[in-house]
């Protein structure tokens, strides 16, 4: 039986009743808050491209990270920036170094707020990318398998000062086995992986490399990083990363990226995650300081959107600004 008798219409006619009928709905609980932590004291340096977010020292990072837990969010996600950078990330996985030393404050400070950290080598290597670049190679040849000593190093050293989860987000081979690994010799069985499992060479992530100042000096990442054409190829990314023991997996970018995420949910139990990048935010952002678009509906379509195509959790620079928008 169709038209007259059908009209799907009779459920949008007052927001009582649209309410009722909603699919999807996104709670501050769902979204997670990236951070960037650098040197020094009292420092607040602004992003150019992401209005509103900053570098931030580590006294400034734990009053931040109060406000993240007061309204309510999943958590934060740590990205560091070292005083100094070398040829072999060493500031990745010193014990002193700077993402250590903020976790160690903030779980001090800050109870009961879950914080993931970034595992990786680009924001610490003098050449910007995410691994050990063979000696002379100027197209960001990195070697994989040297790669994976330091990322196993890097995670033990968060978790040890006390990182919830680590995220590793770099796309050698193996690396997750190697994390693994390396974490429960340490001790740390109960320290979940969240991999970055499907992670595009995308152009998206323009403004992240002004705020973690981790812009490649040569070449680029599209030798590790997927290629954004392929989609059954993160379904094999997937599966592996899960087969080495990760306990939840990520899709970056989020929106370009909506059949990935819808993929993924229909084809793996586990808890999806998607980053909602910085040229994400950028394009929103920018869009509605001219007036072209309304801010708070083009948050709350977007963060939707990612939830509804599967998503469990969200990383976004929306965060705290959807939490009173959202639940
Ligand atoms: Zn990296």
């Amino acid at each position: 039986m169709a038209f007259p008798v059908q009209r799907p219409r009779r459920l949008r006619s007052s927001e009582l009743i649209r309410r009722l009928a909603r699919e999807t709905h996104v709670y501050p609980s769902q979204l997670i808050l990236p951070l960037f932590v650098c040197p020094g004291e009292g420092v607040r340096k602004e992003i150019g491209a992401m209005p509103g977010h900053a570098q931030l020292s580590i006294d400034n990072l734990v009053r931040e990270c109060e406000e993240c837990k007061t309204l309510g969010l999943g958590g934060v996600i740590l990205f560091g920036i070292p005083e100094h950078k070398d040829e072999f990330a060493s500031g990745a996985y010193s014990n002193d170094g700077i993402t250590q030393r903020a976790i160690r404050a903030i779980k001090q400070e800050v109870s009961d707020l879950l914080i993931i950290t970034d595992v990786c080598n680009c924001e610490y290597t003098s050449h910007g990318h995410c691994g050990l670049v063979k000696g002379g190679s100027v197209d960001g040849e990195v070697d994989n398998d040297a790669t994976l000593g330091w990322l196993a190093k890097t995670a033990v050293s968060h978790a040890t000062a006390g990182a919830d989860i680590v995220a590793p987000s770099d796309m050698m081979d193996g690396r997750v086995a190697a994390i693994r690994n390396a974490l429960d010799a340490a001790g740390h069985i109960k320290t979940p992986v969240l991999s970055y499992a499907a992670k595009y060479a995308s152009v998206f992530y323009g403004p992240f490399r002004e705020a973690a100042e981790s812009a490649p000096q040569f070449g680029d990442r599209r030798t590790y990083q997927m290629d954004p054409a392929n989609g059954r190829e993160a379904m094999r990314e997937i599966a592996l990363d899960l087969e080495e023991g990760a306990d939840m997996i990520m899709v970056k970018p989020a929106m370009p990226y909506l059949d990935v995420i819808r993929e993924a949910r229909e084809r793996f139990n586990v808890p999806l995650g998607a980053y909602q990048v910085s040229g994400e935010f950028s394009m929103i952002t920018a869009a509605a300081n001219n007036g072209w678009l309304d801010l708070d509906r083009a948050i709350l379509e977007s963060l939707t959107s990612i939830r509804r195509a599967g998503a469990d959790f969200i990383l976004t620079y929306f965060a705290k600004l959807a939490t009173r928008l959202v639940g």
